[in-house]
């Protein structure tokens, strides 16, 4: 299902080349609004590059410039044009909405003179599904004193406002001075990070109060160690590289007692709460005996808990002498249950203390890319590519158009992809682009859940070009969830 016309690859790559490490300002609005000859000035002296954008068939105009000490590229995203009936413009808009998604900073353009219409309302909430910061400029104010027949831009909403003439430069140093201060920092402080919250769950004599015991020897940095009361676990601070992290003692989360029967119950109800307590569960699993179904179970918890894990394999000294072997045991896993794929496997000795300082940098790893936050660009190349290197399906009779990614979520990463069509979407295209997404951001076996959700976008446009249908489609939804 290879795509032959076009290279989007090739394109995203451009992009890259040319957008290397900058912030990027997309221009965007209806047509005749002023964006190219406001692009003209924005771009000074700058030179011009005719480039691509992921995935867009046009050339759009993008420069390289600065403003204040910052340098950054600006990109003219062709237009949004609403109620045109040639595929030509449906796929103008497409392309447009692709720019604006990759973008660090969205400057609207409207029309101050002939004032704001529907279209630009509409324009503007399609620009507004996106999550990219936005600021308004509004164009054609070629006067002092025509700022007040375009007060009705204020109605649009948007905090920042800037009037311009593009065609006579007013305004255009305080746009520049707008734009640089919402750029995205050069250089940002790394935000500290929170602690780590790892546990230990497992059927009863996998080994986790022998692996706790050794854990708790393993870095000799323990800052503090603090007894719980009756109700609160015992949590012990360690020091993993530059990263906290705080291991909680289950054995000190109180059982309530309970009756005999509601054993099954009490048993899923007290790996709940100790799944709720942490960023991370370590799963320790009786390599004797091999994953068994109750340990896929307690996986199944931590997933839909949403929940980082790390498979701990412990008695590997046992398995090994029954004649285990690291490789069978993996694919054996893995084939019996597919979905555990998503975390490690580690192997471990609790009695000899092979393979147990894996552990806790394990841990970390499946808590950095449980938190991990990708950049919207990134996402969208690599978009293009999986687009490129297999068509999307078709859905009761429509091509799936799969217009732009951002990432919505974080603890685990959500990635919400824009499309017509947000029902129905095919499991193997589903899981097609969660490999993608998995293998390019490095988040295979590491730990962490992924999660996909399609949501529909330009409703109001795709459904009824030609029609003046002023209430966009908000709808939402997660058929991607496995
Ligand atoms: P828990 O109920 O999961 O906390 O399990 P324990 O840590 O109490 O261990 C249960 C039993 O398994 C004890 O007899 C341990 O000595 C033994 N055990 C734990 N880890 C290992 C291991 O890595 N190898 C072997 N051979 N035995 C282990």
């Amino acid at each position: 299902m290879a795509r032959t016309a076009k290279s989007a690859p090739q394109r995203a790559t451009m992009l890259a080349a040319s957008a290397e490490g900058l912030p990027t300002v997309v221009l965007v609005g209806r047509a005749n609004v002023g964006k190219s000859t406001l692009f003209n000035r924005l771009a000074g002296r700058g030179r011009a590059i005719v480039s691509s954008i992921a995935g867009t068939t046009r050339d759009l105009n993008m420069v390289r410039t600065s403003h204040d000490g910052r340098d950054f590229m600006v990109v003219d995203s062709g237009g949004l044009e609403l109620y045109a009936n040639e595929p030509a413009t449906e796929r103008a808009m497409e392309e447009a909405l692709r720019a604006v998604a990759m973008a660090d900073l969205v400057v609207f353009v409207v029309d101050g003179r002939a004032g704001i219409t529907g279209a630009d309302h509409e324009a503007l909430e399609l620009v507004r599904e996106t999550g990219r910061p936005l600021l308004l400029a509004v164009n054609k104010i070629d006067n002092p004193g025509n700022e007040s027949a375009a007060s009705d831009a204020y109605a649009l909403g948007l905090p920042t406002l800037v009037f311009v003439s593009a065609a006579h430069g007013r305004g255009v140093g305080d746009l520049l001075d707008e734009i640089v201060a919402q750029l995205p920092a050069q250089n940002p402080a790394p935000a500290a990070q929170p602690d780590l919250r790892l546990a230990l769950i497992g059927r009863p004599n996998v080994g986790k109060s022998s692996l706790l015991n050794r854990l708790f020897g393993y870095e000799r940095a323990i800052v503090d160690s603090r007894p719980g009361t009756t109700r609160d676990p015992v949590l012990v601070r360690l020091k993993v590289g530059d990263r906290d992290v705080v291991l909680i003692d289950t054995a000190g989360i109180r059982r309530p007692a309970r009756v005999e029967g509601e054993l099954e119950q009490h048993s899923v109800g007290r790996a709940i709460e100790i799944i709720r307590r942490a960023d991370v569960l370590a799963l320790v699993v009786d390599a004797t005996e091999g994953i068994t179904d109750q340990d896929a179970r307690l996986a199944r918890l931590v997933e839909t808990n949403d929940r980082a894990l790390i498979t701990v394999c412990n008695k590997w000294d046992a398995a090994a002498k029954l004649g285990r072997r690291v490789a069978a045991f993996a694919r054996d896993a893995r084939e019996r249950y597919p979905f555990l794929a998503f975390a490690p496997l580690l192997f471990t000795s609790a009695v000899t203390g092979d393979g147990v300082d894996q552990i806790l940098p394990a841990a970390v790893a499946a808590g950095n890319s449980w938190r991990a936050e990708f950049q919207t660009a990134r996402l969208n190349r690599i978009l293009a590519e999986a687009v490129a290197a297999m068509d999307p399906p078709l859905v009761a009779g429509r091509r799936l158009k799969l217009m732009y990614v951002t990432q919505i979520g974080k603890a685990p990463p959500r990635l919400a992809f824009f499309t017509n069509i947000e029902r129905d979407i095919p499991a193997h295209y589903v899981r097609f682009l969660e490999g993608r997404f998995r293998a390019a951001l490095g988040l295979e076996h590491v730990g962490t859940p992924l999660r996909l959700e399609f949501r529909r976008t330009g409703r109001s446009w795709a459904d009824s070009r030609g029609k003046h249908n002023t209430s966009p489609a908000h709808a939402g939804g997660d058929a991607g969830r496995k």
